[in-house]
């Protein structure tokens, strides 16, 4: 494949503010897709009224008479003939247009015209008709450096150039069935629209694409498993599980009984567990989990847990430990681990020695092999891909599969993605439960909220701080910034620390541990915190910037204080997006807050896209293309079914081994 540096008008400077954009391939490049159209209409200038905004294209008729003003100002006239009569055009500060401004040139004048004089004072004039009626102009993401017009012929060149080399994901016969254009063609009008009804059409061809390629991978993936839905008939004395849910220091909900029961009832079944456990945050998922980790073992098998973060992962890793230490071989197997201690897990597991192994992704690495993989669990289960989630299925012949997620899925969605997953739901939250005080603060108010810290610090409880970054950018508040206030504030008398996603694991591991003992008072952090942890003598969460982050991930921050008996709360700092914000004063159920952020700001953070590469769309949307999607989960199913051999298809197929 030829590269961005080939393209005929990319040199260097264009090439490296293309990659300070994301853009880093041709692919990149043709894919970087206008984010909204500028329609310029011709203006009937004869009814046009006075002051209004309008656009018209003609001829140059008389020579740009130019007037230069003192502080190198300057101001042409010139006379315009147009389709609808002859008008006047003034321009200030365009003096080097004088040159390409000769008689009879084409242009196209946008500005404000003034109907006594008969006069419009342009803000634009660009060289060129406008072709038909309708100018439909492409506006791009860009960057200091690189204007829309640039973007424009860097696409154009490439696509003139290399659009040979770009795959077409849509299978001929489905090309023809909707009557889609083929994918050169539509980039071609997504860039340079001839008419609104070419533009539509065009867009919906490229979203269709990328819902066929997505949905091709979950079908692929569904029909994977199904062909394998053999499982373990396992046996465990249920006795011995019950003897283990009694000895914890509490009784199980309702809900978690039933979930447990469930998951139980799977693993004894021939069939494969493929399980999705839903509950809100605090809802008491893990120990679920742990318990399914037990019966499991009893079988004779092996357990993994996957973790989307360290912190998550070691924290689960010590609770499981604290519990059933004694009677299981449990490892923990991490990204930042030094080879040699990974080694001894590897090993561990292969022959068999460790029973349950908790990790992050190291645990889908290629060298990992188990013994005897049972059961395999991934906690938020939102924040893996698809492709992970294909991975660590297929370290074990045929384990039992249980996802977790605080995420609630508005069910349409779970259909289409899911499939024919099982489910259970922990709705009932673990008694003596209060509901987290939440309160919605400008910066002007830090005051308050400084004193509402001090409160909670007397008592002896913790505090979480969070900052949507780590460091810089003048108008957003981050992490370092918060260090200073903090220290400033009550570094006197608390110990504050500071943890993130850029410091090592080590670092990491032990500052939460740390603040776990109680050692530390106040924690500043990013969302590395948002997930899973647990310290039940943390009551308070301060979120600055809190309109940065959508209301599903401000739940789930929210969800680690207000885990022990003493009343908690949250507090949201903001300037802007109070009424959003606002939702989570009055509302604590973690479904109807996705709902609403669903709404308002569609799919991005209910499914954690950020952390799912394979939920990033570049030009569909989940919420307003659903009918598409639904299309494309047809039409893939039965591409897959049709045997007949296709480059096409196996093309796609070694992309989706190889993406992951
Ligand atoms: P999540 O569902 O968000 O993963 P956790 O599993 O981390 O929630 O549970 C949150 C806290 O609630 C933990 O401290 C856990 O020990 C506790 N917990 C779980 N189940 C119960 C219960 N039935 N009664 C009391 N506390 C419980
Ligand atoms: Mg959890």
């Amino acid at each position: 494949m030829s590269e961005l540096k080939d393209v005929k008008g990319i040199g260097p400077k264009s090439l490296m503010l293309l990659n300070k954009i994301g853009i880093n391939t041709i692919n990149d490049l043709v894919t970087h897709y206008p984010f909204r159209y500028v329609f310029l209409e011709r203006t009937d200038i004869r009814n046009a009224e006075n002051d209004s905004h309008v656009i018209i294209d003609g001829k140059v008729e008389s020579v740009p008479i130019l007037m230069r003003f003192k502080a190198g100002l300057n101001k042409m006239n010139f006379r315009l003939v147009t389709m609808y009569g002859v008008v006047g055009v003034s321009i200030f500060n365009r003096a080097f247009m004088k040159k390409d401004l000769a008689i009879g040139s084409t242009i196209t004048v946008i500005g404000k015209f003034d109907k006594q004089k008969n006069v419009i004072t342009a803000s634009e004039i660009k060289f060129e008709s406008l072709s038909g009626k309708v100018k439909i102009e492409p506006v791009y993401h860009l960057t200091s450096g690189l204007s829309n017009k640039n973007m424009n012929t860097f696409i154009n060149m490439t696509l003139l150039e290399f659009g040979r080399e770009i795959t077409d994901y849509i299978p001929d016969t489905y090309q023809k069935k909707y009557d889609f254009v083929n994918k050169r063609m539509a980039l071609n009008i997504v860039n340079n629209p001839p008419s609104k009804e070419k533009l539509d059409l065009a867009i919906k061809r490229l979203k269709y694409e990328e819902l066929f390629v997505f949905m091709f991978k979950i079908n692929y993936l569904k029909r994977e498993r199904k062909s394998k839905n053999v499982g373990i008939e396992k046996k465990f004395d249920r006795a011995k599980v019950d003897k283990f849910i009694d000895s914890l220091s509490f009784n199980l909900t309702g809900d978690q009984k039933k979930a447990v029961n469930d998951i139980l009832s799977d693993m004894e079944s021939p069939h494969k567990m493929n399980r999705l456990l839903q509950g809100d945050v605090g809802s008491g998922k893990t120990i679920v989990s742990f318990i399914a980790m037990y019966a499991n073992f009893l079988a004779g098998y092996q357990s993994a847990l996957m973790a989307p973060t360290e912190i998550l992962a070691v924290q689960h890793y010590n609770n499981l430990k604290e519990l059933l230490g004694s009677s299981l071989e449990i490892a923990l197997l991490t990204g930042s681990m030094t080879k040699k201690e990974k080694e001894e897990v590897y090993k561990g597991l292969e022959n068999g020695e460790v029973n349950v192994v908790i990790g992050t992704h190291a645990l889908i690495q290629e060298e990992v092999k188990y013994n005897n993989l049972g059961l395999v669990i991934t906690d938020e289960q939102h924040r893996f891909g698809v492709n992970q989630r294909g991975n660590l299925r297929n370290k074990g012949v045929k384990p039992d599969i249980l996802y977790m997620s605080a995420t609630p899925i508005p069910r349409t969605y779970a259909l289409a993605i899911y499939g024919d997953m099982d489910t259970s739901i922990i709705k009932e939250k673990p008694s003596g439960r209060k509901k987290i005080k939440t309160y919605v603060k400008k910066k002007s108010e830090i005051k308050d909220v400084l004193s509402m810290m001090l409160e909670e610090l007397k008592k002896g409880h913790q505090i979480y701080v969070i900052a949507p970054l780590i460091d810089g950018e003048a108008e957003l508040t981050s992490v370092n910034d918060l260090k200073d206030q903090m220290n400033l504030a009550f570094g006197k008398y608390f110990n504050i620390d500071v943890v993130h996603g850029k410091m090592a694991s080590k670092a990491k591991d032990l500052i939460m541990a740390e603040f776990k003992q109680g050692k530390i008072n106040i924690l500043i952090s990013t969302t590395v915190i948002e997930v899973g942890v647990d310290v039940p003598n943390a009551t308070t969460m301060v979120i600055f910037d809190a309109d940065r982050f959508g209301l599903s991930t401000l739940h789930q921050l929210r969800g680690r204080v207000g885990r022990g008996a003493d009343e908690s709360l949250c507090i949201l700092i903001s300037d802007s997006d109070t009424k959003r914000l606002e939702i989570m004063e009055k509302e604590d159920d973690g479904f109807k807050i996705s709902e609403e952020d669903f709404k308002m700001r569609g799919h991005g953070d209910l499914f954690g896209t950020k952390q799912s590469g394979d939920m990033e769309f570049k030009i569909a949307s989940l919420k307003d293309d659903y009918d598409l999607l639904i299309s494309a989960k047809k039409d893939t199913e039965e591409y897959l079914e049709d045997k007949t051999f296709d480059p096409l298809k196996i093309k796609l197929l070694s992309e989706l081994n190889n993406n992951s």
